[in-house]
This record gives structure tokens, C-alpha cells and sequence, in this order.
């Protein structure tokens, strides 16, 4: 069986296989220094540079996205079904919306604007349940 990194053409470094296995692991958005610890954790001997480049190749090869929720970092989320976050403003929980009806809009909207939409980005802010009590 080939790896997801063998089928984008890439070498497979002990980091870039555990960045990979932490994000399909973990199944959230991660930022930068929660995965070097973890990939650290599994007694590989990396840095924060070697994972921003892990995670930009990925990024670019389209196996992961990379949000900006407005805190003044990147986060990284293995690609996969179209989904959209919710992100508490009060504890920074972030929740998963897993419907998408926007690929309609996309429509609507080349049919009315003429433009051709190629990928959208959207995610909510406010305050979870938790945080409304
Ligand atoms: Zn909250
Ligand atoms: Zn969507």
C-alpha cells in the first residue's frame, strides 16, 4: 500500500510522517506549536522551522488546509470533506460544522456575477454552549 506522502511524490522523513499521522490523528485545526510537541513526543528530533516547512508543502501539495482564525497564528487541518469551524471567542473551543451549502452560492453567484468561484472560506466566531451559561 502506498502512503499519502509516496502518492504526492514526497519522501518520507520520520517528521513529515508524524505531522501527517498527528493531524489524521487529532482531526482539528492544530497550530505550529501543539504539533512540534507532539511530533517532539514521539522522540523525533525536530524544530519549529522544519514543521512550518512540513506543513507548507503539505499545504501546497493539498493534503492539508491552513486557517487563520484571527488570532495571530496559522492553524493546519488535514484536507477533506468541505467544513466550516466555529470558533468560541471566550475559551477558543473550535467545533466543527460539518455541512457546507455554499458550493450553491458558488453557482448563484458566477450565474449572476459572471465570476468564476474556485474555493470559498468562511468560519463563524462566537461563543459556544458552554460559554453562553
Ligand atoms: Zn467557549
Ligand atoms: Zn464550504
Amino acid at each position: 500500500m502506498t502512503s499519502p506522502l509516496q502518492r504526492q511524490g514526497l519522501k518520507q522523513t520520520p517528521a513529515r510522517i508524524a505531522v501527517l499521522s498527528i493531524l489524521q490523528e487529532q482531526n482539528r485545526p492544530m497550530d505550529v506549536a501543539e504539533i512540534l510537541e507532539l511530533v517532539r513526543s514521539e522522540g523525533i528530533e525536530t524544530n519549529q522551522a522544519t514543521v512550518y516547512r512540513i506543513l507548507d508543502i503539505f499545504c501546497e501539495k493539498g493534503m492539508v488546509n491552513r486557517f487563520e482564525f484571527h488570532e495571530g497564528k496559522f492553524r493546519y487541518e488535514l484536507a477533506g470533506a468541505d467544513h466550516h469551524h466555529l470558533l468560541c471567542e471566550s475559551c477558543g473551543r473550535i467545533e466543527d460544522l460539518s455541512d457546507c451549502n455554499i458550493p450553491d452560492w458558488e453557482v448563484e453567484i458566477t450565474r449572476k456575477k459572471g465570476f468564476l468561484v474556485k474555493r470559498h472560506s468562511l468560519e463563524f466566531f462566537g461563543l459556544c454552549q458552554n460559554c453562553q451559561r
